[in-house]
């Protein structure tokens, strides 16, 4: 593991094999029905103390994602309080987890939500935490056993998560970290037939290998992939407000977020004026060495991603047109400055591809159905933007855009009391919120006759 700020090595991590991997299924699988038949209200108390073991670690767990993915302190926290707050959210589920009485002739019916036995969570490197959280808290909740694989580049966090589940009582394998490859662990999850469910995370392109592989066993998947996601701004905006906060929007962890409102579509008549707000705002993004208390924005979490978003501007085949950008530290570390361009056409590549990286690119549009228009012109459907202070506009246009989460006159996107996810190529299901445990259980349906 590679320290993205400084380029230093801080850590080696063994990766399993497939022989590994399936005596950590065989685990999981045997530690199921213990794990099913737990009391709801002690399941409960586990996913409790679970919780209270990762606030006792915050700091800890902070600092060592501060080293292995680059990310800020201030959001480090935010990120392992994020998987305390999940696991006491979802710690409510297990006493709740309802099933209907439903009136039928002849006798009684019954449902009941049935936890699936072994669940597979595949994680990117982007958010390496929360994403583990949200598909570990609501699969332990309803009964099932869970084997977590981060992402090849960040598994530090989650190896941590693990040791500190099993400190908090959790019975052993219930829940197992296991770092690896995506193509031998992450694989052998889709291919593993007592694997009864994924839940995977990242590029659609590996979204839609799992979902093809996942089909030959009719495994059930989650799926939250990629986003290009808009900010829309109207002229009756308030535009000062907008402008401050767009860059929060999109160069949140250097703009390698699902969720980056990668485009912003500002109504003609404001466009210029936009851009003469947004300036200085960019020019104040704080970036700089992650550690620090006062940095906004950290570093690339690799080389590669680097060339990739260069790939989209210094380094794109048509010339891309700078705006103005901010700074970025030089010498080593994969530093690369928040930068604002203006795309030619939707046709360009930095318009419709993810950059996953802190550029965003700004177009002017007309009018309201136009705005929709722009907005929904993208594979993607993960999340996006409304600033306007006309309310019907604001529910027309959140109606009218194809995408999972809205925000209006915020740039707010993943809260764990709602549900999120995507829509069109942006994924498949929803986490988080009061339903996510239906992801997790299958409904059984039971009749009872009561005739002589
Ligand atoms: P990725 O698809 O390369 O990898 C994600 C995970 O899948 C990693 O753990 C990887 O090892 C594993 N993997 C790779 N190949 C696999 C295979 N063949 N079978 C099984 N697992 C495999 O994505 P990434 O580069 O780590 O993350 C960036 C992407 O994730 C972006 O597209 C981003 O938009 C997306 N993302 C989506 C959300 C969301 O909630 N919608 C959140 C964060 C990131």
């Amino acid at each position: 593991m590679v320290d993205p700020a400084t380029e230093e090595a801080v850590a080696s991590v063994e990766q399993l094999d497939v022989d590994a991997v399936d005596a950590a299924v065989d685990r999981a699988r045997r530690a199921w029905p213990a794990w099913r038949d737990v009391a709801p209200g002690d399941r409960a108390r586990l996913l409790r103390r679970f919780a209270e073991a990762v606030d006792g670690d915050v700091d800890e767990l902070a600092a060592i994602e501060v080293r292995n993915a680059g990310h800020t302190i201030g959001n480090a926290r935010w990120e392992a309080g994020n998987v305390r707050d999940v696991l006491h959210y979802y710690a409510g589920a297990p006493e709740r987890l309802f099933g209907r009485q439903i009136p039928v002739p002849g006798g009684l019916d019954v449902t009941f939500r049935e936890p699936l036995g072994v669940v597979g969570v595949i994680v990117p490197w982007n958010f390496p935490m929360p994403i583990a959280g949200w598909g570990l808290a609501p699969a332990l909740a309803a009964g099932n056993t869970v084997l977590l694989k981060p992402a090849d580049l960040t598994p530090l966090t989650a190896i941590r998560l693990a040791e500190l589940a099993l400190e908090a009582g959790l019975p052993d394998g219930v829940f197992q970290v296991l770092p690896g490859r995506g193509s031998v662990v992450g694989e052998r999850f889709v291919t593993h037939p007592d694997v009864a469910k994924l839940v995977f995370t990242g590029s659609t392109e590996v979204g839609m290998r799992i979902m093809a592989g996942a089909a030959r066993q009719v495994k059930r998947v989650t799926l939250e992939l990629g986003g290009k996601s808009a900010n829309i701004v109207f002229a009756d905006a308030d535009l000062e407000r907008a402008a401050a906060t767009a860059p929060d929007g999109v160069f949140d962890n250097a703009g390698q977020d699902c969720c980056a409102r990668s485009r912003i579509l500002v109504q003609r008549s404001v466009h210029d004026r936009f851009l003469e707000l947004l300036e200085p705002a960019v020019a104040a993004v704080r970036v700089g060495p992650p550690g620090s208390e006062d940095t906004t924005m950290g570093p690339l979490i690799s080389e590669a991603q680097r060339q990739r978003v260069r790939g989209f501007v210094e380094d794109a085949s048509e010339p891309v047109d700078v705006a103005f950008r901010g700074g970025a530290p030089a010498g080593p570390g994969f530093w690369y400055p928040p930068t604002v361009v203006l795309p030619r056409s939707a046709d360009d590549a930095v318009w419709r591809e993810e950059v996953f990286g802190p550029v965003v690119a700004v177009l002017p549009f007309d009018d309201e159905a136009e705005a929709v228009a722009m907005a929904n012109d993208t594979e993607y459907g993960l999340s996006g933007s409304i600033w306007t202070r006309d309310v019907g506009r604001a529910i027309r246009v959140a109606r009218g855009v194809q995408s999972g989460n809205l925000s209006v006159n915020s740039h707010a996107s993943v809260r764990y009391w709602t549900p999120f996810g995507g829509f069109k190529r942006s994924g498949l299901g929803r986490e988080l919120g009061p339903d996510a445990l239906d992801a997790f259980t299958e409904v059984k349906n039971v009749f009872i006759a009561t005739d002589q």
